[in-house]
Formats: C-alpha cells, sequence, structure tokens
C-alpha cells in the first residue's frame, strides 16, 4: 500500500506543476487525471485522509529534507509564540507497557535534557506517536541509535537509545507503526526511551504536546508554543512543570512569561539554600537568573525560580 501512497503522491507532485500549466499538453492533463483517479478509487477513506493531509502540508514535510543530518534546519531560532496544529486528538503510545517517565525535560546535572526518559526494557518495541514520514535512521553521538519521523505539521519526534532500527529512511508510517526496538545505546544508563519534539530544529517540552498519561491525549488540536516551553533551564528534570496550554495567539501572548515563580532574597538567603526549597539546581537559578554561582544576593531582589 505504501507504494502505491508513494506512487500517488508523484501524481500529486505531477499535477500540481500542471496546474502552473507548464510543459503539459492539455490533453495529457486528462488521461493523468483519469489515471489518478483511478488510483483513488482503489484507496479506502482512511487511506485517502492520509494522502490528503500529506499534500496539504507537503511544504513542512519537504523543507529541509534530509536523510544524512539530524538536525538539517541548524540555528534556526523561530518567530515565538508559533502554532501547531494537530488533525488527532490522540497518539499511539510508543510502548506497550504502561508508561513510566523517569526523567523530564528540563535542566539537570547542569545540562539541558531535551527530552523525556520514558523506561523499557531492551527489546520491547517501539511505536510511532503518529502518522509520518520517517526522516533519519542512523547512529548519533549519545543518541545512539536513533530514528527521526517527521509530522505533516512539521513536528519530528526523535526516538533514541535504541537497540535495533527497523524502518528505512523515506518510509511512510503510521500512528502504531513499530519503527525500532528499544535499548541503551549511546550516552544512556539504563534501558530507556528517550524522546524529543523538535520543530524546524528547535525543542520543545514533548509533555507540553503530549500528555503522557494512559489516555494518550494530545494537548490540544492547536497549540501555541512560547518560548518558555522551549527553555530548558526553565524546568526541572525532576518533576513536571505547570502545564496550561495556549490554544490562541492571545492566550500565547498573555503567559508569556507571567507564569514563572520568583524569590525574594531575604537576608541570610543562599543561591544554594534558594534551589534546595524550590528543588531547583544552583546551576539552574544561575541560568535563569544570568548570574554567577558566586553572586552576592541582595535582600530584596528578584530571583526567577522557573514554571
Ligand atoms: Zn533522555
Amino acid at each position: 500500500m505504501k507504494r502505491i501512497v508513494l506512487v500517488v503522491l508523484l501524481f500529486i507532485g505531477f499535477n500540481s506543476a500542471i496546474a502552473q500549466d507548464r510543459f503539459i499538453d492539455p490533453v495529457d492533463i486528462e488521461s493523468i487525471e483519469s489515471k489518478v483517479n483511478s488510483f483513488i478509487s482503489f484507496m479506502t477513506e482512511e487511506e485517502l485522509d492520509f494522502l490528503i493531509d500529506y499534500s496539504n502540508h507537503n511544504s513542512a514535510m519537504a523543507e529541509f529534507w534530509d536523510n544524512d543530518s539530524f538536525n538539517p534546519y541548524g540555528y534556526n531560532p523561530l518567530k515565538k509564540p508559533f502554532k501547531l496544529t494537530f488533525a488527532d486528538t490522540v497518539y499511539t503510545s510508543p510502548i506497550l507497557i504502561n508508561k513510566v517517565i523517569t526523567s523530564r525535560y528540563g535542566w539537570r546535572n547542569r545540562r539541558p535534557h531535551k527530552g523525556i526518559d520514558i523506561d523499557l526494557v531492551t527489546g520491547d518495541t517501539v511505536r510511532s506517536l503518529l502518522d509520518g514520514k520517517v526522516r533519519y535512521v542512523k547512529y548519533h553521538s549519545g543518541h545512539g541509535k536513533t530514528v527521526v519521523v517527521r509530522h505533516s505539521n512539521g513536528l519530528e519526534l526523535v526516538y533514541a537509545h535504541l537497540s535495533e532500527q527497523l524502518v528505512k529512511p523515506n518510509d511512510l508510517v503510521r500512528k502504531g507503526d513499530i519503527i525500532g526496538k528499544g535499548g541503551v545505546t549511546g550516552n544512556a544508563r539504563g534501558s530507556h526511551l528517550h524522546l524529543e519534539t523538535i520543530y524546524k530544529g528547535n525543542h520543545i517540552n514533548p509533555e507540553y504536546i503530549f500528555d503522557f498519561g494512559k489516555n494518550n491525549n494530545i494537548r490540544s488540536s492547536t497549540i501555541w508554543v512560547s518560548d518558555k516551553w522551549m527553555t530548558p533551564y526553565l524546568h526541572s528534570s525532576k518533576r513536571q512543570s505547570t502545564i496550561d496550554i495556549a490554544t490562541s495567539l492571545e492566550e500565547a501572548n498573555a503567559v508569556k512569561a507571567n507564569t514563572l515563580r520568583t524569590h525574594i532574597i531575604r537576608k541570610g538567603d543562599s543561591l544554594y539554600g534558594i534551589a534546595r526549597k524550590y528543588g531547583v539546581t544552583v546551576a539552574a537559578l544561575c541560568k535563569a537568573n544570568k548570574i554567577k554561582s558566586t553572586k552576592i544576593l541582595k535582600p530584596g531582589q528578584r530571583l526567577i525560580i522557573g514554571l
């Protein structure tokens, strides 16, 4: 079936060239159209939806398409907030067992942890959360054996530390299709799935998009992503940030940074003591406030804690 979808996609590409009135005789257009229609008539409604979804979004799908580079966009800061849309309301769990989150997106051991860790046993099957197209299947430093799948809205999901990769670049996958087996390759202590959500080269906290509870909900069909959901040091890898989805530009602008927790320094406070009180690290406090750990705190100053 995948081959037929590909053929039809090619025809659609061909058709859009025709629509721009290039190089093809009108008689040929009719014959090509009738061939496309006969292909389409073989497809189930579900397959047709899949195809239409792809052709509607194909600029996001085609942009910087590269099977060799983990991040083909390079350094690509986006204007924020920006909108992500989802045709589905639920995703398929990447694993068959209950999801146990062992580490979250956020500041961890003085470094950003740009994904979420889901516990599994080496050899457990790993499935695609959504319909998509496999962009990258390689060993990537730190990530180990990695599969990256791009979805029709441009979002990419990274599946890392796999023991086996069971898809090829440019394969179309449906949600729930097996893409590999979990493992411990790369920089991983103990077997788990490290899952990242990346939009045009920019990491987003996966929990802002997906609810990793047992209902596998996508948090909203429209999600506005602002800076705070992309900045690791505003989150702790040890606990879930309070999640309040912005579903419109107005909401996204309203919450821009005003949900940040702050602490007003009192006499006798130390960075270490404040970090402990709020369950964050001194390194995260320093990053969030753009200060050094040796900074002398003055009573009355306001420190940003995080979300
Ligand atoms: Zn991880």
